[in-house]
């Protein structure tokens, strides 16, 4: 501790070894440096660490640093160790007379870091032990935690506030990737750190230029793995996410016959495997890791190639920080994802069986929602991705699929508009199928027994197969403008359509990929009448989807990711 500069630079230097601060670091350190407090919002790999860190050493007196997950903290702290500088943690693996040990220290001030988990630090005792030491500054690393709404909640980050009614003098910072809006104000506001009572924000730029986004339909995601492995990553350190254990497992097995090192880590394993897994991807060349969402909080590996998705993430805020993980060296990396319609309903059906409010269901959806609309659209990603959090990018990127290879689209307004008009006049009542018999003039038994044959809308879609008609109804619904409802899956108008009947918008659908058109030609040439059996799941869960928002907002989920064309 002695042997510490004092002055930020110099520790900058002499203790971390870096020339230069980065971005807005300097600010937020000299920010704490004054006393004051800080909500820092930065992308991973950014440096959040050293806003903390440095000012913790050069302030006197021990700084305190929440962190959620104990191999964050060992990480932290032989790092800092190796550094020359007197850090420690307290969690519950640390045997009682080690952690007699490191509270003598502390009440002897002999520490600059004190790493905590937050359950340890709300215990009494612990309150007890800092009020009577001096304290250089509260950090709260990854304060997503205490949103409600995000994956990673952890009930303790609720009772942080404490820290600003038992150490009022002692700043606070607060330290997060998650850069929604919402969530940074529900930090915010749970952790005492508005605008308008003193604390200063920090927002940088989301954006990650060297992560190259793409996003896939799944046909046959293995394949479609292995071609991507093998054209672009040989060799390559990477993460693969999947939904369940299950198929952690599975693809991790196939990918070591495929050839390649590939390790399962999910919190179904053993801690100890876990421990080995995670330390082989860090220290190995090459090897891939394949992981539920359990992985990744914290990881610091700068040379991470590509971030695979297996199956849909449940919100953008979570594609975000997990395809994050790549790249952090600012070399090129791939973010690929491949998601298919099935996803969709799994999560839905899990947030539908989760135990939150309705409120929370509601949230979910939300998300799941955004998400989706992420995948559809045929407008740049990054464009949308940063949208998302706030953040204009003005031109395209021209780094992810759909600037490099723009989706093939057609103007589909005038379908559009006679799909609406077919839906409303057959009142509204009606299955997909129906409407696509009466509108490509069908002489069935249905039409005839309805007088559909009679409609103004009757034949006005012959320009049209109904595997195409089927395809214009499907995005019509991703996108907000139709809902599915009730027993027999009748089509329904929105509120959304409005514009585009009135001929004041258009709009630009996504062109089959022909595989998947085939595959439509043979659903649809199977004798059903309505939307098969393997649609309801899909309907149900969109249905449900937009039911709530239209209410909530009265307009489409989509608007966010709203096509500009
Ligand atoms: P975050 O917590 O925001 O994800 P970290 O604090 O773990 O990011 O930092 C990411 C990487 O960037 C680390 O390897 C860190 O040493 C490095 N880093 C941080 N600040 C600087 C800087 N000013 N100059 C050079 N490297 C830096
Ligand atoms: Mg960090």
């Amino acid at each position: 501790m002695q042997n510490i500069p004092q002055d930020p630079q110099q520790i900058l230097e002499h203790v971390f070894g870096y020339s230069a601060f980065r971005g807005p670091q300097r600010e937020i350190i000299d920010t704490l440096m004054t006393g004051g407090d800080a909500l820092v919002l930065m992308p991973t790999g950014g440096g959040k660490s050293l806003c903390y860190q440095i000012p913790a050493l050069a302030r006197p007196g021990c700084g305190v640093v929440i962190s959620p997950l104990i191999a964050l903290m060992q990480d932290q702290v032989e790092a800092l160790r190796a550094a020359g500088v007197n850090a420690a943690f307290l969690n519950s693996s640390l045997p009682f007379d080690e952690a007699q040990a490191i509270e003598g220290a502390l009440l002897r001030n002999e520490l600059d870091l004190i790493y905590l988990a937050p359950e340890r630090l709300l215990q009494p005792r612990t309150l007890e032990l800092l009020q009577r030491i001096e304290l250089s500054l509260f950090a709260i690393d990854e304060a997503h935690c205490v949103s409600q709404w995000g994956h990673d909640f952890r009930a303790d980050y609720l009772h942080l506030n404490c820290l600003h009614e038992q150490f009022p003098s002692v700043p606070r910072i607060a330290l997060t990737a998650t850069a929604d809006a919402r969530t940074r104000g529900e930090i915010a506001h749970r952790l005492d750190l508005q605008e308008q009572r003193g604390a200063r924000h920090f927002v940088s730029s989301f954006d990650r230029p060297n992560i190259q986004y793409r996003i896939a339909q799944k046909d046959n995601p293995r394949r479609q793995l292995l071609q991507f492995l093998r054209a672009e990553q040989q060799g390559s350190a990477g993460i693969v996410y999947c939904l369940s254990r299950n198929k952690v497992e599975n693809t991790a097995d196939w990918l070591c016959q495929q050839g390649f090192t590939a390790l399962p880590y999910h919190a179904g394993l053993p801690a100890p495997l876990r421990a080995e897994h995670q330390r082989r991807f860090l220290r190995e060349e090459g090897v891939i890791i394949v992981a539920t969402i359990a992985f990744g909080m914290g990881i610091d590996k700068p040379d991470v190639r590509f971030v695979a998705h297996l199956d849909l993430p449940k919100s953008v805020e979570a594609y975000y920080q997990e395809t994050g993980r790549a790249g952090r060296d600012g070399e090129a990396a791939t973010a690929l994802l491949l998601y298919g319609l099935e996803d969709v309903v799994k999560l839905a059906q899990m947030a539908e069986s989760s135990e939150g409010s309705e409120e929370h269901k509601r949230q979910e959806r939300a998300r799941l929602n955004a998400m989706l609309g992420l995948c559809e659209i045929t407008s740049c990603r990054r464009q949308a991705l940063l949208r998302y959090f706030g953040e204009e990018l003005a031109e395209p990127c021209g780094n992810c699929d759909t600037c490099l290879e723009p989706p093939q689209t057609w103007d589909g307004t005038q379908a559009a508009a006679k799909l609406l008009s077919c839906v409303y006049r057959t009142g509204q009542r009606f299955g997909a199928a129906h409407v696509i018999d009466v509108l490509r003039g069908s002489e069935n038994e249905k039409v005839r027994k309805f007088g559909h044959q009679n409609l103004s809308t009757y034949g006005i879609g012959t320009d049209l197969s109904a595997v195409e008609w089927r395809g214009v109804v499907r995005q019509l619904v991703v996108r907000g403008y139709l809902e599915v409802e009730g027993e027999f899956s009748s089509v329904r108008l929105t509120e959304a359509c409005r514009p585009l009947l009135r001929g004041e918008e258009s709009i630009q659908l996504r062109k089959l990929p022909p595989k998947a058109a085939r595959a439509e030609t043979r659903r649809a040439s199977a004798p059903a009448t309505e939307l098969t059996a393997a649609d309801e799941p899909l309907w149900e869960a969109l249905r449900a989807c937009r039911k709530q928002l239209a209410e909530e907002n009265g307009v489409p989920p989509y608007v966010v990711f709203h096509d500009a064309t």
